[in-house]
């Protein structure tokens, strides 16, 4: 795969991928593919700024049209799929889940582009005579989006396709492992912007750097909004210290996703979702699977078909036809795998997989690790492949184990028993902000609210209502008559 030739065709200056200290290799084999210049607290400070004044210009546009704004990027998007798919590589996705991450950036563009038309507020009935009242969303200001390296442009997308129809400016810190598709995405925001023709300068930028870049966006008060998505370590950081200047956060952070396999689980169509779920994309996103709760009456059918399917799994070159798992980001996550496996086997488990294959990159099988209980690493979020199963003989006991660590991202249950069912999506059943029924925790789509519960950060975003976090709302009360009640029969006679 040519970079440059890539890079050309999104329309991205050569010297913004080749000249600069932040040097960018491919997880594929470790090879540089880029350099990007970082830059320093006085270009984020001029960003800001630009940013500022964007917003005040932007939030007088009527939504209609911003949202036209917004169908052109989605037009760009569509144009150079391909090429932007590819791109991914920089964090190691399989062409297909490339594609699949672009297609994601054009369904929330068409998605906002159809908001821009519904940003509802309510009528309120009066308690007083001769008034009315409602509730309206007026934009909100500086958007400040924070992203990782495992979604290098959807999560960037979902952000900024309703921040932009919501009146405000975005201003992007991408992860420093992945700036060259941030490069890329803003070239073609930049194209759809001069189609647009009006669009104020400054209204959609990128900041390459990293934590301390980040910081200086959580900490900026031109900035109303921060939407963080990443570590709970990173969340940590970021929740309070937004907290302290009374910005608003949204915050996306870590998953220890789980599923259970009920008695009456079609084994088939289960053994095929764990797979994607739980090694598709080296178990590094958010929504993996990590651990399964597996009834006992099924186990001894299930766990040996898991593993047979886990030993044909395709590893290696991503971009290479019928590679279903790519490498994982870079050393420091192969010595997290490692690390995790360690005390797995110290605690007892038994480990399938889990080897490197090959020297070059960071690719590894996919490991399952059968345990007695559920305890200690399996805790824990390791971002890499790697799933830990665990017997089950009570549905309730099963539901506990999972809602009994701190990440509360995504869930769901293989089941043909519509009680067991009705019971895991009950306000008893997961504690997860997203649980399914017969398909594996990964894989949302665009039109319903992502996020996670506890220490998953609490942020919603994509669809359903998820853009009201990107707007401030108003309560007017409108007196249309002579007089001057007030409320609650409040007397104030002067
Ligand atoms: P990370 O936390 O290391 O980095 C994420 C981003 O935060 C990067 O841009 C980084 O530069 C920035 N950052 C780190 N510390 C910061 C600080 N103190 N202040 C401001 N910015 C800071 O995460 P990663 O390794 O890139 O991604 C993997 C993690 O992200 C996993 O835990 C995964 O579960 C999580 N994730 C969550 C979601 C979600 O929607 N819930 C989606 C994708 C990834």
């Amino acid at each position: 795969m040519n970079i440059s030739d890539i890079m050309t065709r999104l329309g991205v200056n050569e010297t913004a991928y080749t000249k600069g200290d932040l040097i960018v290799e491919t997880p594929i084999d470790g090879s540089e593919i880029g350099r990007v210049a970082i830059g320093d607290a006085a270009a984020i400070d001029a960003k800001l700024a630009a940013a500022q004044e964007a917003f005040l210009q932007w939030r007088a546009v009527p939504a209609p049209r911003r949202g036209e704004l917004v169908r052109l990027l989605g037009e760009e998007l569509r144009a150079h799929k391909d090429d932007l798919g590819r791109l991914a590589m920089e964090c190691g996705k399989t062409l297909s889940e490339g594609l699949g991450e672009v297609q994601e950036m054009i369904d929330i563009c068409d998605f906002a582009v159809g908001l821009s038309r519904q940003l509802y507020g309510l009528t309120i009935a009066s308690e007083r005579p001769g008034h009315h009242m409602r509730e309206t969303w007026h934009p909100l200001g500086v958007v400040g989006i924070i992203s990782a390296f495992n979604f290098p442009v959807a999560v960037w997308s979902w952000n900024a396709a309703l921040a932009l129809v919501c009146g405000n400016s975005c201003v992007w810190k991408p992860s420093e492992k992945t700036p060259l598709t941030a490069l890329a995405v803003q070239a073609l925001y930049d194209r759809a912007a001069a189609k647009f023709g009006d669009a104020p300068d400054g209204l959609s930028q990128i900041m390459i750097g990293a934590r301390e870049a980040g910081e200086q966006l959580v900490d900026d008060a031109r900035v109303a909004l921060i939407s963080a998505t990443g570590s709970t370590r990173m969340g940590a950081a970021v929740g309070p210290r937004a907290a302290s200047r009374f910005a608003r956060s949204l915050l996306e952070l870590g998953g220890n996703n789980a599923a259970i396999a009920a008695p009456s689980a079609d084994l088939e169509l289960s053994v095929r979702a764990i797979c994607f779920s739980a090694a598709g994309t080296a178990g590094q996103r958010c929504t993996s699977l990590r651990r399964l709760f597996v009834h006992e009456d099924i186990y001894d059918s299930l766990v040996p078909r898991l593993k047979k399917a886990y030993a044909s799994l395709p590893v290696g070159d991503p971009l290479e036809a019928g590679s279903l798992v790519g490498p994982l980001i870079d050393h420091a996550a192969f010595d997290c795998m490692h690390y995790a496996l360690d005390r797995a086997r110290a605690q007892g488990g038994t480990i399938t997989g889990g080897e490197r294959i090959g020297d070059k990159g960071y690719y590894v099988r996919p490991a399952i690790v059968e345990l007695a209980a559920h305890e200690g690493i399996v805790c824990e979020e390791t971002f890499a492949p790697i799933l830990y199963v665990m017997r089950y003989g009570d549905l309730d006991d099963a539901i506990a184990m999972q809602n009994s660590v701190v990440q509360g991202l995504s869930s769901c249950i293989f089941t043909r028993d519509l009680l067991e069912a009705e019971r895991f999506l009950s306000a008893t059943g997961s504690d997860c902000g997203i649980a399914n029924v017969n398909i594996g925790p990964s894989g949302a789509e665009i039109g319903g609210a992502f996020g996670g519960e506890k220490e998953t950060g609490g942020g919603r975003e994509s669809g359903s209502d998820a853009w009201k976090a990107y707007m401030r709302r108003q309560t007017q009360t409108v007196n249309y008559s002579p007089d001057l009640p007030l409320a609650q029969g409040v007397k104030f006679d002067v």
